[in-house]
């Protein structure tokens, strides 16, 4: 079994300036109380328009982004790629909802597929589908399509459109592109255009991945029409499991609207569906291309155990591990050097932008508190290594 408990491996990419803030910052995160502070007096300070970057970007900004543009991300991108770790860069801005934001995401996703196509150690796009529509256009399509007027229609088509030509320019450029997965109430829709796109540009190999949240209780299903779909249809599908980032709101949605929860009721059941996805995913490997993003240790250790069991090379171009770029560097580090597949989320954008991406950020750090608890063990085991020379 692979252990992700080597800090020396796990660290390498690390400065002890590097680690000394990451383990301040994680242990300020922790405490629910001081995060929420951050919060309220972070919206605060947006609303009024006060500049925030001197707070933020020594701090939040330096952890979990790799710079404000693609060209300033390629310092870090760099230095992850001499650790044999590749990055998907992912523009994180975040906050606008008309149609000027929705032109400014679509083109920058455009460019990051461009750019992508030049840089070998760029291994993915990726794009937010929420981000290439108007907000309540999709709202409203997703609560009671036939309610949109002809304005409304016209611009969940363009989404549509939007959608294609991004998986069209990749499928162009040969770069893969991951399309993630979102809230409840708009999934089913993004499900059908993703399945449309798969359909198209998947024929000799998957370009295009749909996003599995295996926290739903009908993923593992949807798995397995995907399979026979693209059996039926002669194409790869491209999965990326993650197992959802939306739990309470879901729940709370749920809840309000009185319909049947779709999230599996504890934990347990959560990880069994995930862990159950990669079996069926590697055992029928010959159908499919995989990206698991997870920081959980289980699952990536049962992926490489798999992986071997299969008799598949570590390095098999279908399979990738991913983290988030700041988290469990222990796991990405370590399977890097295993010889696996790797690769973190980069995200990037001005500071202003990224903001609700930080919080969350810091939010889930919080409530991941066994995590976080491991990560910030992991930083002081390495700074005292450092420090006694051992
Ligand atoms: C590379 C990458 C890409 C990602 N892309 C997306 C994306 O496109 N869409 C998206 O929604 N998320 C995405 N995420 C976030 C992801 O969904 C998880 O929220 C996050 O990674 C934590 O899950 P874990 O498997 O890493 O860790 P773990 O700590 O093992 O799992 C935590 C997760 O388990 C689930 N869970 C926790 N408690 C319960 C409970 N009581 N009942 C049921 N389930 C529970 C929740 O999903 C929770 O987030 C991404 C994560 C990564 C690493």
């Amino acid at each position: 079994m692979i252990d992700f408990n080597n800090t020396d491996i796990a660290f390498s990419m690390k400065s002890n300036a590097d680690l000394r803030n990451a383990y301040i910052l994680f242990s300020t995160i922790q405490n629910r109380t001081i995060v929420k502070a951050a919060k309220s007096a972070t919206m605060f300070a947006l609303k009024l328009q006060l500049p925030l970057s001197w707070a933020v970007k020594p701090t939040l900004y330096r952890q979990f982004v790799g710079g404000e543009t693609l060209e300033d991300c390629m310092k870090n991108v760099n230095t992850l790629n001499s650790y044999n770790v590749k990055s998907v860069l992912d523009y994180s801005a975040e906050g606008g909802t008309e149609l000027d934001d929705v032109q400014k995401a679509y083109e920058e996703t455009i460019r990051s597929i461009e750019f992508a196509a030049e840089n070998q150690s760029i291994a993915y796009t990726v794009f937010k589908p929420t981000a290439m529509i108007i907000n309540r256009v999709l709202v409203k399509a997703s609560e009671d399509f036939p309610s949109l007027g002809d304005i409304e229609k016209a611009e969940y088509e363009n989404f549509r459109e939007r959608i294609f030509a991004l998986c069209e320019k990749a499928y162009e450029n040969h770069v893969r592109i991951l399309i993630d997965a979102e809230h409840f109430a708009s999934q089913e829709l993004i499900d059908r255009i993703v399945e449309e796109s798969m359909r198209r540009y998947n024929k000799d190999r998957a370009i295009v991945f749909q996003t599995l949240q295996m926290y739903r209780k009908d993923r593992l299903e949807y798995l397995k029409f995907l399979h026979e779909d693209s059996v039926k249809n002669r194409y790869i599908p491209g999965i990326k499991f993650v197992r959802g980032a939306y739990m309470e709101e879901e729940r709370a949605r749920a809840y309000e609207l009185s319909y049947i929860d779709p999230i599996h009721p504890d934990k347990e059941s959560t990880d069994r569906c995930y862990n159950e996805g990669l079996r069926y995913v590697v055992e029928n490997i010959d159908n499919f291309e995989l990206f698991s993003g997870t920081h959980n240790y289980e699952s990536n250790q049962l992926l490489a155990q798999l992986i071997d069991e299969k008799g598949l090379k570590r390095d098999d171009k279908r399979i990738f591990f991913s983290q988030l770029y700041g988290m469990s560097d222990n796991i990405s580090f370590t399977l890097a050097k295993e010889g696996f597949n790797v690769c973190k989320y980069v995200p990037y954008a001005p500071v202003d932008k990224v903001l609700p991406y930080l919080l969350r950020r810091a939010e889930e750090n919080t409530s991941m508190s066994g995590q976080t608890g491991r990560e910030l063990q992991l930083i002081k085991i390495e700074l005292d290594r450092r420090r006694t020379g051992k």
